[in-house]
């Protein structure tokens, strides 16, 4: 059992001039493992400054408040620290790694994050069923990590990280992004697979209510101008996409 607590988060962007940008103004959020939360927001919200906050990217400064996994510190934490500590975040990995193939970079992760390299009578067997199970042409392992992936490429082997390297918490943003129906029900199972083991906790990051038609979160949140400004359970999705954000967007607007 794990809990990841956020506490009155406040983070600036920092700007190429040097200045700071309030973008989160105090957010509150604990994820237990076995949990699925969905952070729903308009565009230019936050969100995905809160999913880098967490992951360490150093564009972005923690102005107040923490963030703790079972406890420890995650802030003071390196990035590698975080990934060992049992925190994976999705994008953490976008970036284009020549030289280094997919098979590879599975295995050097997870060796990092278990402190030891996995068996290799077992290892190619899991590797190749996380793949097929996503769709996965098995000559994809041998392609270099996000080198000309497509969209649906990338977000495929983001669910085969989660699934092979089975984290405390995870956190997705936008997995839906850029997905055509197909994908995005295999990425989708992919990510009940993970739940369903109860083992980890869910933040799913998302603009569109369309993810949370195949995943169905137990908690969620609705994120305006850099904080959470209601919550409830997945009948608040269905309620958003009926009625959209422009209640909360006017609301938070008259409050400045
Ligand atoms: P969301 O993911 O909800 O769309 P973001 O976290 O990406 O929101 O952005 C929140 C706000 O912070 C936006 O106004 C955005 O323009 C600003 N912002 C984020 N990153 C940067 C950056 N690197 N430089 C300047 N502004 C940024
Ligand atoms: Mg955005
Ligand atoms: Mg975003």
């Amino acid at each position: 059992m794990s809990t990841l607590e956020i506490r009155d988060l406040k983070v600036s962007v920092k700007l190429p001039e040097g200045e700071l940008k309030p973008i989160l103004h105090g957010v509150d959020l604990t994820v237990r493992s076995g949990e699925t939360h969905a952070i729903m927001g308009p565009n230019g919200s936050g969100k995905s400054t809160l999913a880098y906050s967490i992951a360490g990217h150093p564009k972005y400064e923690i102005t107040g408040g923490e963030v703790t996994l079972d406890g420890e510190d995650v802030l003071s934490m390196s990035v590698d620290e975080r990934a060992r500590a049992g925190l994976f975040l999705a994008m953490q990995y976008p970036v284009e790694v020549p030289g280094v193939s997919v098979a590879n970079f599975l295995r050097t992760a997870k060796t990092a994050i278990d402190g030891e390299a996995p068996k290799l009578r077992t290892w190619g067997g899991e590797l190749r069923g996380a793949m097929e199970r996503l769709q996965m042409d098995p000559a994809f392992a041998q392609r270099n990590v996000n080198e000309g992936f497509s969209g649906g490429e990338k977000k495929r082997h983001e669910i085969v990280q989660l699934e092979l390297l089975k984290p405390k918490m995870a956190i997705l943003d936008e997995t839906d992004s850029g997905l055509d129906v197909d994908a995005l029900r295999v990425v989708s199972e992919g990510v009940n697979r993970v739940r369903d083991t109860g083992d980890t906790g869910l933040l799913l990051i998302t603009h569109y209510t369309r993810i949370l038609r195949y995943i169905k979160p137990d908690f969620v949140h609705v994120f305006v101008a850099g904080r959470i400004v209601e919550q409830g359970g997945r009948e608040l999705a269905d309620k958003l996409e009926e009625e959209g954000y422009e209640r909360y967007v006017a609301g938070a607007g008259a409050a400045r």
